[in-house]
């Protein structure tokens, strides 16, 4: 007789990829949104190495990493892993999938992700294994139009749950609109303006104390 999964048969561990650029209020409202509505028993934030998708970071990785540390500040169920720090290659999420589903046998994973990263999931490596490994939830972005993608058959019908599958199914989640983006936090300290409205106190500290993101210097030119 096959056994029927029972509410928790497959716990939901949640995980986030992003180059954190800097990381910004509304990376935390995603990871909380998405914690809440789909009962995610913890958040790992997986800063990577070597965007894929995007030109290099304005920030060394270590720190974008010093700056996650200090915006989540132990907030209990949120962790930073660096498994993709570790690794001295692009920062496929596939090979991030493949090691954390080899070492956690006692969770479904689940990758978090906005509708922009979601309209280009089709050219990510390998999207099909992907889904052997994890489900994922897509989080709406303002000013990003919900994606029609090839893996819209993978949506979530009504009824169904996450947890009652171990991977494959795609959730999409209408978190409430964050307009930050770390493009923005950019362009605003680059125009000399602030962007504390979406960057956490400690983290604009940090940016100023190591001059990151500053507009580029013109030399003054010889009398
Ligand atoms: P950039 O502006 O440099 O492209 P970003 O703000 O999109 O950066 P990333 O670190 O690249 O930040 O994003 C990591 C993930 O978080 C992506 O899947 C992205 O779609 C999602 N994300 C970031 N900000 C938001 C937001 N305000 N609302 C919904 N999703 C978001």
């Amino acid at each position: 007789m096959t056994a029927i999964p029972g509410p928790d048969a497959y716990p939901l561990r949640g995980l986030f990829g992003g180059t954190f650029d800097p990381v910004h209020r509304g990376h935390l409202a995603l990871a909380r949104s998405a914690r809440e509505a789909f009962g995610l028993t913890r958040v790992d934030f997986i800063p990577c190495r070597q965007p894929v998708h995007r030109g290099q970071p304005g920030a060394s990785p270590q720190q974008r990493l010093q700056m996650l540390r200090l915006a989540l500040d132990d907030t209990p169920g949120f962790y930073i892993n660096t498994i993709e720090l570790e690794r001295d290659r692009p920062s496929w999420a596939v090979d991030t999938l493949e090691q954390l589903h080899a070492q956690d046998q006692g969770h479904s994973l689940c990758w978090l992700m906005g509708a922009d990263a979601w309209a280009g999931f089709a050219r990510w490596r390998e999207p099909e294994r992907i889904l052997q490994l994890a489900h994922v939830i897509v989080c709406a972005r303002p000013g990003v139009p919900r994606p029609q993608t090839p893996f819209d058959d993978r949506l979530l019908r009504p009824g169904e749950r996450l947890r009652d599958a171990p991977a494959g199914r795609v959730a999409w989640h209408d978190m409430p609109p964050n307009p930050c983006s770390s493009t923005r936090v950019r362009e605003r300290l680059m125009a000399g303006q602030s962007p504390a409205d979406c960057v956490d106190s400690a983290v604009l500290e940090f940016i100023h104390r190591n001059g990151l993101y500053r507009p580029p210097q013109t030399d003054p030119s010889p009398a």
